[in-house]
């Protein structure tokens, strides 16, 4: 612990969820954390460690700004708010065939362009420093397709790329500004509720038949993401730059359809 101690974070999407265990693992390291989110009930995160909150839609230029204002020199930046395109029980088509465009930019838009905001933003507050580790919240969709949530997986797909282009970026320039991706496969959060069911039955089986081809036959937690996530925050991980974190259970090790 105390791996952090002196550095200032903000965590995009902190509210709840993965957001929120990295936000609360971050201040248990010692740093002083912004909770931020486009839901109010960040407030009461940032109250219980310690931290502060602004609201903050990722997708809105001119919010960022403001919300980096407030802010000043930034130590870490992690891009995590995210979305599905099935959130409140959204049940149109996501597929490459009947999806709408305005399905496939809704998503775009926090994913994605919510990724491009935050990253540009937290290089104009690290430059006067000239270091800083930026840390994008991608997804195993960003490795591989997903027909049912093509767009979900584009997003993600050019989060992970976007990434790259940071990092090299910040080398160039000969500025200490790491930037790396993340990418959980299926994670235990509220980000699952409208996909399992509402009997514990259904939940039961739908858990079982979501993590049936991982290896390690189980959800993973928010918190195994926080720990990742704090190595990739601290001076740990100076030398590391442009690169991808699986945290997966396995599932991107093989394939489902390996010969017995
Ligand atoms: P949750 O849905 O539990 O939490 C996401 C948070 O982001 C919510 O508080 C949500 O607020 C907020 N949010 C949504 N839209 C915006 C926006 N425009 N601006 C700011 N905040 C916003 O998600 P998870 O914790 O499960 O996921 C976090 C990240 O991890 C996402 O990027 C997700 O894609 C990624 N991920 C998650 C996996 C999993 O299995 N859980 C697997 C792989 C990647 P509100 O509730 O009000 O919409």
């Amino acid at each position: 612990m105390h791996r952090l101690e002196g550095k200032t974070a903000l965590v995009t999407g902190a509210a709840r969820g993965i957001g929120e265990a990295i936000a609360r693992r971050f201040a248990a390291e010692g740093a002083a954390v912004w909770v931020t989110d486009i839901d109010p009930a960040g407030a009461e995160v940032a109250i219980a460690i310690g931290g502060q909150f602004a609201l903050l839609d990722v997708r809105d230029e001119a919010a960022w700004d403001a919300v980096m204002a407030a802010v000043g020199a930034l130590d870490i930046l992690v891009n995590n708010a995210g979305i599905t395109g099935f959130e409140g029980g959204h049940a149109a088509p996501h597929d490459p065939e009947h999806a709408s465009l305005a399905d496939w930019r809704a998503v775009h838009a926090v994913n994605l362009d919510g990724c491009f905001l935050g990253c540009r933003a937290a290089i104009r507050a690290m430059r006067p420093a000239g270091k800083g580790s930026i840390i994008n919240i991608s997804s195993r969709s960003g490795i591989v397709g997903i027909p049912a949530a093509a767009a979900y997986a584009s997003s993600k797909a050019a989060m992970r790329n976007h990434t790259k282009s940071v990092a090299l970026w910040c080398a160039q320039n000969g500025l200490a500004i790491r930037c790396n991706s993340i990418h959980p496969a299926a994670i235990m959060t509220p980000m699952w509720e409208p996909m399992l069911g509402s009997s514990p039955d259904e939940r039961e089986a739908a858990i079982k038949a979501f993590v049936a081809d991982t290896p390690l036959k189980r959800f993973g937690t928010a918190d195994e993401v926080a720990a990742m996530a704090a190595y990739l925050a601290s001076d740990e991980s100076a030398y590391v730059t442009g690169s991808e974190f699986h945290i997966d259970g396995g599932i991107l090790a093989g394939s489902a359809a390996s010969p017995e």
